[in-house]
């Protein structure tokens, strides 16, 4: 009985989620899935228990930052931070470090083993978010600290601030709504299916229907309409 009340709590909360601005985390992201998302196109759903990772994710950075609270060489200078209100994207931050010397913005990823041995440099799409982090607040050097879920292990890199990768970023991201804006589906990306971002899409039945290049999303989305959300 509760087994089937707690998944239909989670499942329920991913329903009619149509966006309406970018987040942090769809820097460098591929532009059709974001279309999609903001079209609240039919998807496949995420099953609870991946959900519930995602909520697991939240204690995980719990964790972390009880102890940073308690140490006397670091300083939070502050922590869940949102970022500037402008009008393209939002985020938060976990959380402005200080070691006395330097400001450091702190993002904390946790993943499962099988990732987190294999990591020996940060994963690219977390070093593009925390470019834009760094970008809005304008802090020089930012941590990627990530926990193993499993073990409980631990591994940090240092990401210098690259202004060019942050002026593509937010390029791409304007590029991409006006897009949206105008109703232009944006191709697939290059490498489609093999990209790992097509592995995970929600959106990759209605993408194989749409073919490869641009197309007008209003002669599209009759084709899809009774694909359940
Ligand atoms: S399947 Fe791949 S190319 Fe298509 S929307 Fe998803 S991520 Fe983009």
């Amino acid at each position: 009985m509760l087994k089937e009340l707690i998944d239909q709590f989670y499942l329920d909360k991913q329903r009619d989620k149509e966006q309406t601005h970018f987040y942090v985390t769809d820097a460098g992201k591929c532009a059709r899935a974001l279309f999609f998302k903001f079209k609240n196109a039919p998807r496949k759903e995420i099953e609870a228990n991946i959900l519930r990772l995602f909520d697991h994710g939240d204690h995980m950075h719990q964790l972390i930052m009880k102890p940073l609270l308690g140490i006397r060489d670091i300083h939070v200078v502050a922590s869940e931070v949102n970022i500037p209100p402008q009008e393209i994207i939002s985020g938060r931050c976990d959380a402005i470090v200080s070691d006395g010397k330097s400001l450091y913005v702190l993002d904390i990823k946790s993943m499962n083993s099988m990732i987190f041995d294999k990591l020996s440099e940060p994963k690219e799409e977390n070093v593009d978010q925390l470019q834009l982090y760094l970008h809005y607040f304008k802090v020089p050097k930012g941590i990627l600290l990530y926990v193993n879920k499993n073990t409980l292990n631990l591994k940090e890199f240092l990401v210098s601030y690259d202004q060019g990768r942050a002026f593509s970023l937010l390029n791409d991201l304007a590029e991409t709504k006006k897009q949206i804006d105008s109703g232009k589906m944006p191709p697939r990306l290059s490498d489609y299916p093999g990209n790992w971002q097509c592995r995970y899409c929600q959106f990759r039945e209605i993408c194989g229907m749409a073919g490869a290049g641009q197309i007008q999303w209003e002669a599209f989305k009759n084709k899809v309409e009774f694909i359940a959300k």
